[in-house]
């Protein structure tokens, strides 16, 4: 379906628990109060949104949190969303630390693409950063999934003074392995408006002076909004992703839920449509008719660049990140 500026929303984020095994720094260091099990919808009602959702045009979901692999059957939601007519695409956004554990079932569930968070390769610094020692588990399982086959795309955030000065050992994750390595920009939401953000312009200079010859890469790597770069003798690409530098809602494809069954129409403003009840009492038709209506009110553009124009109040973690 088309939105009222003429953009194609062809893609969903689905996030499916606010709760989470890591702590980052910019999205919930000292943890949340959790919303109870029962204000959470179930996959039964994930699964039912979902096929309203793709009869409106929805080809594409994106399973996220928290952190989708703490919350028990996620590969059996994921293999319910892939067989429901006209989806083409489910793919999922982790921190890493469990997929190695769950990788087997993830691919049997057919599973497309994972995204895997990654914001340093120094272990005193991923604890700095997350709060846990678990950089060899997230280290174990990008390999782990980068073996089976599977698409992988790491996705950093940098913060200047802390963990900008590891770019290019990130980036080096590209070199030998088709593994895209993509640098995002910090937004204010949540926590993230108390962090030095590094800008996107900043981190591809730097890569255009230590590998000269980088180009543009204009093939189609996801669903997002990256902008993707081939570097000489690299396999895999450097990708961007600028919400503050390159502001991309032009090219903007998707709605949100978060865990309660609330539609986003952007992330940046606090406009939130739930669907609970009318999924859980079988109004499938309404259900319908919200995500129509968030389709049609989403924003021209989103306001990352003007902190005090930024309404979403809550962290990443409770909306999905
Ligand atoms: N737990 C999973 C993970 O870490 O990939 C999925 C949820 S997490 C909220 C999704 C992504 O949002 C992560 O890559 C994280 O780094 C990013 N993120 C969280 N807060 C952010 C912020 N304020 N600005 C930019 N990215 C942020
Ligand atoms: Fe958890 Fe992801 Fe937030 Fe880190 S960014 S605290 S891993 S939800």
């Amino acid at each position: 379906m088309k939105d009222m500026r003429g953009r194609t929303i062809d893609y969903m984020r689905i996030s499916i628990t606010d709760r989470c095994n890591l702590r980052c720094k910019y999205c919930m260091p000292d943890g949340i109060q959790n919303v109870s099990m029962d204000e959470i919808l179930t996959y039964e009602e994930i699964v039912a949104v979902c096929m309203e959702a793709a009869a409106l045009g929805i080809r594409k979901f994106k399973i996220t949190g928290g952190e989708p692999l703490v919350r028990k059957g996620c590969s059996e939601l994921i293999r319910q969303i892939k067989q429901i007519p006209g989806v083409e695409q489910v793919t999922m956004t982790t921190n890493g630390i469990l997929l190695k554990k769950n990788l087997e079932s993830l691919l049997a569930s057919g599973l497309d693409a994972v995204n895997i968070s990654l914001d340093t390769l120094d272990t005193k610094r991923f604890r700095e950063i997350t709060g846990f020692d678990r950089l060899d588990e997230v280290l174990a399982s990008i390999d782990a999934a980068a073996e089976s086959g599977l698409k992988v795309k790491i996705n950093s955030v940098l913060q200047s003074g802390l963990n900008d000065g590891e770019w290019n050992q990130l980036l080096k994750l590209a070199k030998s392995k088709n593994i895209d390595v993509r640098f995002i920009e910090m937004m204010p939401i949540g926590d993230g408006k108390q962090c030095r953000p590094v800008s996107n312009q900043e981190i591809l200079g730097k890569i255009e002076q230590e590998y000269p010859g980088v180009e543009k890469d204009e093939s189609i790597h996801g669903n997002g909004p990256a902008v993707y770069y081939r570097i000489p003798g690299f396999v895999g690409s450097a990708g961007f992703i600028s919400p503050i530098h390159g502001v991309f809602c032009d090219r903007c494809n998707r709605i949100r839920m978060t865990a309660t069954g609330e539609l986003k129409p952007c992330l940046c403003y606090q406009d939130a449509f739930s669907v609970r009840e009318m999924v859980r009492a079988g109004r499938t038709d309404e259900v319908r008719n919200i995500i129509s209506k968030v389709i049609l009110m989403k924003p021209e553009r989103h306001c990352f660049e003007q902190k005090k124009d930024v309404t979403e109040s809550r962290k990443m973690v409770q909306i999905g990140g």
